[in-house]
């Protein structure tokens, strides 16, 4: 078969997938990729399945990979011995049994994106991306170096790929603005790593002017090569559920690549006859950072650009989103909705749902506490099969945990605190603490 794609603009003008371009030349608008889906159409949804079952997480590289498993649907463009992958995808669907029936669901499920190579979702974008490039260079294009501007996770990506391709990475980061754990992936892996007196939205304007030497090729999510491998989220949770699709999906949103991939994945499946029906989608930003939340109260009517206030979901802390426009369309499709979480909520639901066996990072923690806005105001019922996308693993922000466990004077203290007891090395002692908290644990088995 002869799978293809390109991209292509909101007004029809194309570049193939191997041209080093971020926006139309005629109308300057970003650039999606197309799929020939007429050639997709003559396999059948019964034949795409089989095929995507058969793949999973098997060795044969790189189609063991939760993307590449579904590189027909992804980027076909690529030949195979140019893939960069490093067995993205193919995380667990956590069934939150018991966090769920806390809050009186009976089918709540995490997508837990952050066990992944570099701990966050942002693996299964950047496998397909500096693949094109491995690709591109190949073909023998010019391509020096690959960057990026980022809140700490695409840059952990980033350097990981380019590093495993032998490709220089340069990295700008906000200063001070990102967690020890996450600056020292791309110091790790060789990357030339650029620390700036700005925020995000300050790192993303420079690395769009630099841009513009086609020879530093822009890894950020407005290249849409990366939503292209993020899409496959949205197929491998249906094929999770055996090709059922869930009632609910709740999803932070920062520069709101991820939900705009997210409904361009089960927009994919839908018109290739894989599901009859679509989700609904919510996406959950901090209070502190919530341009599309203002845009929502509007009916989406008018969206302005905000200067993000500092939050401890820093992957998320954007006041400028580049796939705005792309993410308000997908919403639109599938009756959704928008709603936010403060840093009280954000943490509280992090450190709740911790207490059932998740160690969840902030972002998640932002998704957790509109899931239980919504219980509340009864817009998801008690038996809709919900999931929520946890983005990060919570490994790469201790200090967030650490912050919430640690009681500081004056301050209120956290609903699900937990503090390490010091005491001397002796049995008594020892016995008297357990017996002690085995006798408070009918107090906190409510939480
Ligand atoms: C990047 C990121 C997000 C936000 O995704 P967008 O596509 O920017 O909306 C959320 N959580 C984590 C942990 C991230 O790294
Ligand atoms: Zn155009």
């Amino acid at each position: 078969m002869n799978y293809n794609a390109w991209f292509e603009c909101d007004l029809g003008c194309t570049y193939p997938l191997t041209e080093i371009i971020y926006r139309c030349k005629n109308c300057d608008g970003l650039l999606k990729v197309k799929h020939d889906l007429d050639v997709l159409k003559q396999r059948s949804a019964d034949d795409w399945k089989t095929l995507f079952e058969n793949r999973y997480m098997s060795t044969k590289y790189p189609y063991g990979s939760g993307v590449w498993g579904k590189k027909e649907l992804v980027c076909p463009n690529i030949d195979d011995e140019n893939v960069i992958s490093m067995c993205e995808g193919g995380t667990n669907l956590f069934w939150a049994d018991r966090y769920g029936s806390q809050l009186g669901l009976s089918d709540l499920w995490i997508k837990q994106c952050g066990n992944s190579h570099t701990g966050s979702f942002k693996d299964l974008g950047m496998t397909v991306l500096v693949s094109m490039v491995n690709q591109i260079m190949s073909d023998s294009g010019n391509i020096k170096a690959v960057m990026c501007a980022s809140t700490g996770d695409t840059s952990a990506s980033l350097a990981a790929y380019a590093s495993a391709a032998g490709i220089p990475a340069i990295i700008l980061l906000p200063k001070e603005k990102v967690t020890r754990e996450q600056l020292i992936q791309p110091i790790a892996n060789g990357a030339l790593t650029l620390s700036l007196e700005t925020d995000f939205d300050g790192c993303m304007a420079i690395v769009q002017k630099l841009a513009a030497r086609k020879e530093f090729y822009l890894a950020n999510s407005i290249n849409s090569l990366r939503i292209e491998g993020q899409k496959t989220i949205s197929i491998e949770i249906v094929q999770q559920f055996d090709w059922e699709v869930p009632d609910w999906i709740i999803i932070p949103g920062g520069n709101l690549g991820n939900v705009s991939a997210l409904g361009l994945g089960f927009l994919m499946m839908y018109e290739l006859g894989i599901i009859d029906r679509l989700p609904r989608i919510a996406c959950a930003q901090a209070q502190r950072a919530n341009p599309l939340y203002r845009s929502y109260q509007t009916g989406f009517t008018e969206f302005k650009a905000i200067t993000a206030q500092s939050t401890q979901a820093t992957a998320i802390q954007i006041g400028n989103p580049v796939s705005i426009q792309r993410a308000i369309r997908v919403l639109k499709k599938f009756d959704g909705i928008v709603d936010q979480a403060t840093e009280t909520e954000l943490a509280d639901a992090a450190a709740r749902a911790d207490r059932t066996g998740l160690f969840n990072c902030p972002h998640t923690g932002v998704a957790l506490a509109v899931l239980t806005k919504m219980v509340e105001r009864k817009q998801i019922k008690s038996d809709d099969r919900v999931i929520v996308i946890s983005t990060a693993n919570g490994l790469k922000f201790p200090d967030f945990k650490v912050a919430y466990h640690n009681v500081t004077a004056g301050e209120p203290t956290p609903q699900f605190l937990n503090t390490p007891i010091e005491l001397e090395a002796e049995y008594e002692n020892v016995l008297k603490q357990i017996d002690k908290h085995l006798a408070n644990r009918v107090i906190y088995s409510k939480l």
